[in-house]
């Protein structure tokens, strides 16, 4: 099978990774120049690193990196493809552009999936009239690590689509579970919301984010406090989310005016080296600020 990853940011390079560890020839695609070829180098230093621990082979290593190949077009990236996954920012019209190129090039039956944490599956079928071919495919950050596949399925998203991403799932060694088309999904619909709430707390002083990010881990055995998430997941991309859902949802979703300013002063988390927290070659420590 082969697989276009299109978008190589903090999602597009793990799902990379992951469709090449399961011996898929992979094409990955970026807008912005030498990003695909970054994204793959970066593939490169974690699987040295996992070398070094003894948890890969140099040779394993080689082959899945082998199988990852920047792509200068989305049109070159989707050539042949049987699975196509956009992995681009979180807004529709630009979902539609990339999926509508994509499916020029790709196999007439090919899957074409959406990587949106809340965007409607329905919507971009309609929008590139081929409702019964288009699913979800929601990856979780960062993608080699984490278990769960949400797999979203249009209203006329047909049955043999759904089946053949269950398939895929499996063969990318991913739990999966099905839900309908609805704003925000089962995941991102409660996880912003946590996030946003965190937020407003450290808007009002509540507590520190550090401290506010250990009574959920240490209180509700959450793996990773909510500021951390959301340094994680990216700022730029929680606030795409939270306007997306206020519009669909309601109120409960309107954005913290602090995640909005941070946003626009460029603090978008681990990617940019500052959010609620300072990140180092991926370590957070606190800010001198907070
Ligand atoms: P990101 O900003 O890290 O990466 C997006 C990439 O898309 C960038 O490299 C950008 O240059 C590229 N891009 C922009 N326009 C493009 C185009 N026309 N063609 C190809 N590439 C283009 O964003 P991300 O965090 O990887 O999020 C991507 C998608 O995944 C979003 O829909 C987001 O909601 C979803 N998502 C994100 C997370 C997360 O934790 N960050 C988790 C699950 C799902």
């Amino acid at each position: 099978m082969r697989v276009a990853v299109l978008g190589a940011g903090t999602m597009g390079q793990g799902i990379a990774q992951v469709t090449a560890a399961a011996g898929f020839p992979t094409m990955l695609f970026d807008k912005l120049e030498g990003r695909a070829e970054s994204a793959k180098a970066a593939i490169g230093a974690q699987l040295e690193k996992l070398v070094q621990k003894g948890k890969t082979t140099t040779e394993a290593s080689r082959t899945l990196l082998d199988g990852i190949t920047p792509s200068q077009s989305i049109e070159s990236a989707s050539e042949g493809a049987d699975l196509v996954i956009e992995a681009a920012p979180e807004w529709m019209a630009l979902k539609v552009e990339i999926l509508t190129a994509a499916k020029k090039t790709a196999k007439p039956d090919a899957i074409l999936a959406s990587n949106t944490s809340s965007l409607s599956i329905t919507e971009i079928g309609r929008s590139i009239d081929e409702d019964s071919r288009v699913i979800g495919l929601h990856f979780f950050n960062p993608p080699p690590v984490m278990e769960l596949l949400e797999v979203v399925r249009g209203l006329k998203t047909s049955k043999a689509t759904i089946e053949r991403a269950l398939s895929f799932a499996t063969a990318i060694k991913k739990t999966s579970i099905v839900v309908r088309d609805m704003p925000g999904f089962a995941t991102s619909r409660l996880g912003v919301i946590l996030g946003a709430e965190a937020i407003r707390m450290l808007e009002s002083g509540v507590a520190s984010a550090s401290d506010i990010d250990r009574a959920m881990e240490l209180g509700y055995r959450h793996p990773m406090g909510p500021l951390k998430l959301t340094d994680l997941v990216g700022l730029d991309v929680r606030l795409s989310i939270l306007e997306h859902l206020q519009k669909e949802l309601g109120e409960q979703f309107r954005p913290p005016p602090l995640l909005r300013q941070m946003v626009r002063a460029g603090k978008l988390g681990k990617k940019s080296g500052e959010g609620f927290y300072v990140w180092k070659d991926g370590v957070a420590t606190e800010r001198k600020d907070a």
